[in-house]
């Protein structure tokens, strides 16, 4: 920008990417959310990078005589394979940690705990794995600190030795609250879910925008392999919890609700909408995120993933998206874009 060789525009939402007769791309329409006109920006190449929902969004909105479903969509995958990070929680009281001295645990949170998988995988009875992040410690009290006291105050006693009774105002209320601050730790598992062909989204045919831009709609089922993954989870929390002297809080969430199962999208890691492969039928771009069908057509987030392991997925957007950059500068370079 320093040099002046960008042109930033804001305030510009992308309908589609346009292209010419031969299948390469020209540009793309975007309307100003300002004035709510259209216009046509033209590009020698263009890079997508909306998040992988999105590029599928404004891939399937493309259409023309040579994309007739939606720009590089020959292999008909575009939206297929959608897939989110599997997500499920407990927490439990620690009685150790009840009414402890107060000190700044500021920067010392539950995500620096370190935690090496220590099970034998050949032992699972699912494929692929998760991780846990652990939540507590005393950190600045937010809004909402100190509500369902009715039933945190079974795990203290007032200062007699009594069990602090429900309910209250004033001094004892506040006591309670702190007499139980910090005393909670919380884990999460976040894990690798099996991406499905049947697991897609599309463009909703009845569903505009307030930019008249057709939107998705999701069909998303987990399957028996990310249920057996949330059972495992809520043995794991719960074998973990009560080793180190918790007492787990609330029911343990059994097949009734999918084992705490959060509901796809949820953890909002949504991959795998433009996969990458070599081959042209069954993926929608090369290794390089280039569009097998529009050499001068790439994908730079998430919708390139093939699958995402139990990691959260940014970095892996961002060590991507600079291979593809590089692949592009030498294209060009060589004058193959
Ligand atoms: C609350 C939350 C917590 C998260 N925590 C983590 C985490 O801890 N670790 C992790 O790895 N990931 C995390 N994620 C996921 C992470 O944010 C995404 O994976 C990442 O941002 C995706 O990067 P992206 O560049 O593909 O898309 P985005 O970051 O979504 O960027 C897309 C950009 O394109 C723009 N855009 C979209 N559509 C259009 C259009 N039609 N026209 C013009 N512009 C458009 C958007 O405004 C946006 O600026 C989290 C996500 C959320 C929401």
């Amino acid at each position: 920008m320093k040099r002046g060789n960008v042109d930033l525009y804001t305030n510009a939402m992308v309908r589609e990417v346009t292209t010419d007769g031969d299948g390469l791309a020209t540009g793309v329409v975007y309307v100003n959310t300002l004035d709510m006109q259209e216009y046509h920006i033209l590009g020698r190449t263009v890079v997508l990078g909306a998040s992988a929902c999105e590029t599928a969004r404004l891939l399937l909105n493309s259409k023309s005589n040579w994309y007739p479903d939606g720009l590089a969509n020959g292999s008909g995958l575009i939206g297929r394979y959608l897939h989110d990070s599997t997500g499920a929680g407990r927490s439990a009281i620690v009685p150790a940690l009840i009414d402890r001295d107060r000190y700044n645990e500021d920067g010392a949170r539950g995500i620096h705990v370190y935690s090496p998988w220590w099970l034998d995988n050949s032992q699972l009875d699912f494929p692929r794995g998760y991780h846990l992040e652990f939540g507590g410690g005393m950190g600045m009290p937010l809004y909402g600190v100190g509500f369902g006291m009715d039933s945190m105050r079974q795990h203290i006693t007032d200062e007699f030795g009594n069990p602090s009774k429900n309910g209250g105002y004033g001094t004892g209320l506040k006591k309670d609250i702190y007499k139980l601050y910090g005393s909670t730790i919380g884990v999460v598992g976040r894990g690798e879910s099996i991406p499905q062909y049947s697991n897609y989204c599309e463009i909703d045919p009845d569903t505009v925008d307030k930019y008249g831009i057709p939107v998705l709609r999701f069909h998303y089922q987990w399957t028996e392999h990310e249920l057996k993954q949330a059972r495992h989870m809520q043995e794991t929390f719960e074998e973990l919890l009560t080793s180190l002297g918790g007492i787990p809080l609330g029911e343990k969430p059994g097949a009734d609700s999918q084992y705490g199962l959060e509901a796809p999208g949820r953890i909002i890691h949504e991959v795998g909408t433009t996969r990458m492969g070599d081959d042209p039928g069954s993926s929608v771009l090369n290794k390089y995120a280039q569009a097998h069908e529009c050499k001068n057509l790439f994908v730079v987030d998430a919708g390139q993933f093939v699958s995402q392991a139990d990691k959260n997925p940014t970095w892996t957007i961002m060590a991507l998206s600079w291979r593809t950059s590089d692949y592009i500068l030498d294209q060009m370079k060589q004058g193959n874009l």
